[in-house]
């Protein structure tokens, strides 16, 4: 009873739920800010006039724009090994390997991916807009967003005797197969890029990573599908913030309405502990029963054959209601662990001081 009721189990689930609260809030605000910054970012059509804004804008650079342009290779573009008229600027190979995993807990088999082997293949790029404008695009890898799409995947299938089969039942491990895919951002494109726009000294337009911390994008989407991304994800954080916040807030109240009954138990205690002391000073009797020494006076039989049943050694010096039972002392009484009387079990309402006349 003594100190803060907080259980184990409740400290860590109040403990996960606001650290789990607090991450969530975090990459709430990131998204949050992305998308404003987003939502603020100028649009520029890539055109003769580009060049003439950034020429009059202070250190020729807009921190944070959009722009939008068909992807066009500076040099040779990467053609694809598996579709012969499929080029691009930006290629991804993926080798990954399938297997079923048996778990115990759930009895099942469950599906696990291992990435074996991945190339990125890369070519300097523009994207061009009307009157042959081109805007040079750096650090294509750097952006986030979908920029490629997928040109080619195959799965190729394992076969195995009986041998096999049972090995791996004993193992608990299933070889599935490995899947081979080739993404690209294929020439042509049409590209939504994000970024810090520049005029270089050779007269060059580029698009690259802002450098005041902003996110950089690149995307197959239009702009509207990638700003509405960023919204939803921000949404998204935002109800698991408030979700794992309430979490945390129901375990305070738990814990909080536990430690009020305890505390009204402890009082309810104290003011009938008052209440037997006064009923007891009102009757001198009484009195010489509790205080014990005085009692002694009347012989030692008398005290033993009315000794407490829980402690032997004081009076019974009180009746307990409504089962009538004279059994033990107050401080007994008090010590009991829950309101029952020791002899009945029956519940306890009331206890009033036993009086001898
Ligand atoms: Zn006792
Ligand atoms: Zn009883």
């Amino acid at each position: 009873m003594d100190g803060f009721p907080v259980k184990m189990s409740e400290a860590v689930c109040l403990g996960a739920s606001l650290t789990l609260s607090g991450i969530c809030y975090y990459l709430y605000r990131k998204n949050r800010t992305t998308a404003n910054k987003l939502d603020d970012a100028p649009h520029f059509t890539i055109d003769g006039k580009l060049k003439d804004i950034l020429k009059v804008t202070p250190g020729a650079c807009l921190q944070y724009a959009v722009i939008e342009g068909a992807v066009q290779p500076v040099a040779e573009p990467l053609t694809s090994p598996f579709q012969k008229e499929f080029v691009g600027v930006l290629q991804k190979f993926m080798l990954r390997e399938h297997r079923l995993v048996w778990n115990g807990l759930s009895r099942t088999w469950t599906d696990s991916e291992r990435v074996l082997h991945q190339r990125v293949n890369a070519v300097p790029f523009v994207l061009v807009g009307s009157n042959d404008t081109a805007v040079r695009v750096l650090c294509p890898l750097q952006a986030s967003g979908v920029h490629m799409e997928t040109t080619h995947e195959k799965f190729h299938q394992v076969n195995y005797g009986l041998g096999d089969i049972i090995g791996q039942y004993l193992s608990g491990e299933k070889l599935k197969g490995q899947l081979e895919t080739e993404e690209m951002l294929k020439v042509g494109t049409t590209l939504t890029g994000v970024g810090e726009l520049i005029l270089d000294t050779d007269g060059i337009l580029i698009l690259r990573p802002p450098s005041n911390g902003s996110k950089y994008f690149l995307s197959i989407t239009d702009f509207d599908t990638l700003l509405g991304e960023q919204e939803s994800t921000a949404v998204w954080w935002k109800v698991l913030a408030i979700t794992s916040a309430l979490v945390g807030a129901a375990v305070i109240l738990l814990v909080g309405r536990r430690f009020y009954q305890q505390l009204k138990v402890r009082w309810e205690r104290e003011k009938e502990r008052r209440e037997f002391e006064r009923l007891q000073a009102e009757n001198p009797r009484a009195r010489a029963l509790v205080t014990g020494p005085e009692a002694l006076q009347d012989g030692e039989e008398e005290l033993l054959e009315n000794a407490c049943v829980i402690c032997l050694t004081q009076p019974r010096n009180c009746i307990l209601l409504d089962c009538g039972h004279v059994c033990c002392c107050h401080s007994c009484y008090q010590a009991l662990p829950q309101r029952r009387c020791p002899i009945c079990r029956q519940s306890i309402s009331r206890v009033v001081p036993i009086y001898h006349v």
